[in-house]
C-alpha cells in the first residue's frame, strides 16, 4: 500500500470495489489459468496511485510455444474452424453478453490497469468491446462465398477459409478494445488466436478470454500470453507455426513486426500503427466553439494517449487567436483528475515512463521555440500516480519534434496557415496518416481538401463519428490493416479457388 492509498477518501463506490478486487494474472492457455513455465512474474502497478494490482506471469517463448502449439491442436481437430457459422455465432453472441454482465468488474479493471476515467471504461471500452464481438457474430452467417463467372464447362469456387493459427499483439491504450478488434473477426472467421496484451495493461485480456470459455469457446481455441514484447512479443512473431499476425502499437515495433515475418515463416502481418492527424479550421468556418470543443474532447480524450488523437491544430492565420482562445477554455474540463470519480474527464497516464517521454516533449516545444499557452506540467503528484495537464502550444513550426513524432499524452500543438494549398501540404508532411478533420462551410472545399489528404480517415465538421461498420486504419507509416467492419475478415481469412470440370 502506498501511503496515499490508506489517506484516500472514499468518494465513490468505485474506491470501495477497488479496495476489494484482486486481479487474477496468470496467462491463460488451453483453458486453465496457468503460471509462466519458468514461474516469473511481473508487477502489475496502477498508475492511478502505484498500488499493486497483481502479480503477472511473465511469459517467454516456451509459454508462446505451448499457447501455439495448443492453438495448431484445436484449429486442426476443427472443433471451432469447422462448426457451421450459425454454431460460432450463438458461441459469441453469448461472450458479448457476458461482457456485458460482467462491465462493472471488466470497467474497474480497464480504469485500474491503465488510468482512464471510469466512466469512459464504463461507457465506451466495455460496452465498444462487447458490440465489436457482437457485430462479427452476427455478420458470419451473413457472409457468402462466389462463384465465378467461368465458361459453361467448368466451375470455379472461390471460398474463404480461416488462416489457421492467428497471432494477436495489442497495445495499453484502450486494451479492451484492441483486443476485441483481433478477437472479434479471427473467432469468428474460425481461427485459433492467441493474444499477447501489453505488459502495461495485461488484466483484461486474461479476462475476456475466461468469458469466452464460460460462453462456450472450445478450450485451446483462445489463449492469453502476457509478458514483454521483446520476449513473448517476439516469440509469437517470429513463431514458425503462426499463420497471421494482427499487430496494433507504435510504428517503430510494427516495422519490427514486417523483419520477424521475413526472418521467420514469412506470416501475413496487419500492422495499425501511430498517428500524427491534422485537424484544419478554414476561415470560412461559423463556428468556432464547435470546432474548438471538438478538437479539445478528441486531443485529451483517454489522457491524449489515443492513435487518432488530432495532435495537429491548422488554423487559418485570420481565426487563428479566436481559436486558440476557444480550446485554452476548454482545457479547463479536462484538469486530471481521480480516474475513479465518476466525473473526471481525464484520469492518469499509464506508468512513469510514459509520463516522462510527454514532460520529455513538452520541454523540447520549449526549446524549439514554441508557445506554451496552457498547461505544460505535471498534475496530482501527491496521488502517487502519472497525470500531465492539458497543454497547448501555439506558434508550433511544422518541422518541431512535437509537430513531428506521436507524444501519446495530452499535448495539441497550434500551427497557423495562409492558404488551402499550404493547409494540405502541412497535413500531409507527416509520416503518418491515420485520420484527418476538415472544418469548412464550403462543400466544394471539404470535398477538395478531402481527397487530397493522405489518410485513412476524413472527418468534415465533426471528429468523434465512429463505429464498428466502418474500417479503421491508416496509411503510410501508420500502417496497412484495417480493424473493423467487414474488411476486417480480409486479414483472417484466405481466398481458396476450387475448379471443377463439368463433364457433358
Ligand atoms: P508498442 O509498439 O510499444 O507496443 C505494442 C505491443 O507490442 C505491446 O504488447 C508490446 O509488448 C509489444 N512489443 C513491444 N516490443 C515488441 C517486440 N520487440 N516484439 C514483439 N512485440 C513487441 O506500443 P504501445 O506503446 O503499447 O502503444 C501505443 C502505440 O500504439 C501508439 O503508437 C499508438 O498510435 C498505437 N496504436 C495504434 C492504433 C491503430 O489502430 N492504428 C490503435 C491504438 C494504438
Amino acid at each position: 500500500m502506498t501511503p496515499s492509498e490508506t489517506e484516500r477518501p472514499l468518494t465513490s463506490p468505485w474506491h470501495r470495489l477497488a479496495l476489494d478486487i484482486t486481479p487474477d494474472g496468470r496467462a491463460l492457455i488451453d483453458g486453465q489459468r496457468v503460471e509462466a513455465q519458468a514461474g516469473e512474474v511481473f508487477e502489475c502497478r496502477s498508475p492511478i496511485d502505484g498500488r499493486l494490482l497483481a502479480q503477472v506471469s511473465r511469459g517467454r517463448a516456451a509459454d508462446i510455444d505451448l499457447a501455439v502449439a495448443v492453438a495448431r491442436r484445436s484449429f486442426d481437430s476443427g472443433i471451432w474452424a469447422r462448426q457451421p457459422p450459425a454454431v460460432r455465432k450463438r458461441v459469441l453472441q453469448r461472450f458479448a453478453e457476458l461482457i456485458l454482465q460482467n462491465k462493472e468488474e471488466l470497467a474497474l479493471l480497464e480504469t485500474l490497469d491503465m488510468g482512464k476515467p471510469i466512466q469512459f471504461s464504463l461507457d465506451a471500452d466495455v460496452p465498444g468491446a462487447a458490440r465489436c464481438i457482437a457485430w462479427y457474430a452476427e455478420a458470419i452467417d451473413k457472409v457468402y462465398d462466389e462463384i465465378a463467372p467461368t465458361p459453361a464447362n467448368a466451375l470455379a469456387l472461390i471460398q474463404r477459409e480461416p488462416v489457421g493459427v492467428v497471432g494477436a499483439i495489442v497495445p495499453w491504450n484502450y486494451p479492451m478494445l484492441m483486443s476485441a478488434w483481433k478477437i472479434g473477426p479471427a473467432l469468428a472467421t474460425g481461427n485459433s488466436l492467441v493474444l499477447k496484451p501489453s505488459e502495461k495493461s495485461p488484466l483484461t485480456a486474461m479476462r475476456l478470454a475466461e468469458l469466452a470459455l464460460q460462453a462456450g469457446l472450445p478450450e485451446g481455441v483462445f489463449s492469453v500470453v502476457p509478458g514483454h514484447g521483446h520476449e513473448a512479443g517476439e516469440a509469437l512473431a517470429l513463431h514458425m507455426d503462426v499463420d497471421a499476425l494482427g499487430f496494433t502499437g507504435s510504428t517503430r515495433v510494427g516495422r519490427k513486426m514486417l523483419e520477424y515475418a521475413g526472418r521467420s515463416n514469412l506470416k501475413r502481418v496487419f500492422n495499425e500503427l501511430g498517428g500524427k492527424s491534422a485537424f484544419i479550421v478554414f476561415e470560412d468556418f461559423d463556428d468556432l466553439d464547435r470546432a474548438a470543443q471538438a478538437v479539445a474532447g478528441a486531443v485529451f480524450y483517454n489522457q491524449g494517449e489515443s492513435c487518432n488523437a488530432p495532435t495537429r491544430l491548422l488554423v487559418h492565420e485570420s481565426i487563428a487567436d479566436a481559436v486558440v482562445a476557444a480550446v485554452v477554455g476548454q482545457t479547463t474540463r479536462f484538469q486530471p483528475g481521480d480516474p475513479l470519480s465518476p466525473r473526471t474527464q481525464m484520469g492518469a497516464l499509464v506508468d512513469e515512463a510514459q509520463m516522462n517521454n510527454v514532460l520529455g516533449y513538452i520541454d523540447s516545444g520549449r526549446q524549439q521555440g514554441a508557445d506554451c499557452v496552457v498547461g505544460g506540467q505535471r498534475a496530482r503528484q501527491e496521488s502517487g500516480g502519472y497525470y500531465v495537464e492539458p497543454t497547448i502550444f501555439d506558434r508550433v513550426r511544422n518541422d518541431m519534434k512535437i509537430a513531428q513524432e506521436e507524444i501519446f499524452g495530452p499535448v495539441l500543438s497550434v500551427i497557423r496557415f495562409k492558404t488551402e494549398e499550404e493547409a494540405v501540404a502541412l497535413a500531409n508532411d507527416s509520416a503518418y496518416g491515420l485520420q484527418a478533420s476538415v472544418w469548412t462551410q464550403h462543400l466544394d472545399r471539404a470535398h477538395r481538401v478531402a481527397r487530397e489528404l493522405k489518410a485513412g480517415t476524413v472527418h468534415v465538421n465533426q471528429y468523434d463519428e465512429d463505429d464498428i461498420t466502418v474500417p479503421f486504419g491508416g496509411v503510410k507509416q501508420s500502417g496497412n490493416g484495417r480493424d473493423k467492419s467487414l474488411h476486417a475478415l480480409d486479414k483472417y481469412t484466405d481466398l481458396k479457388t476450387t475448379w471443377i470440370r463439368l463433364a457433358r
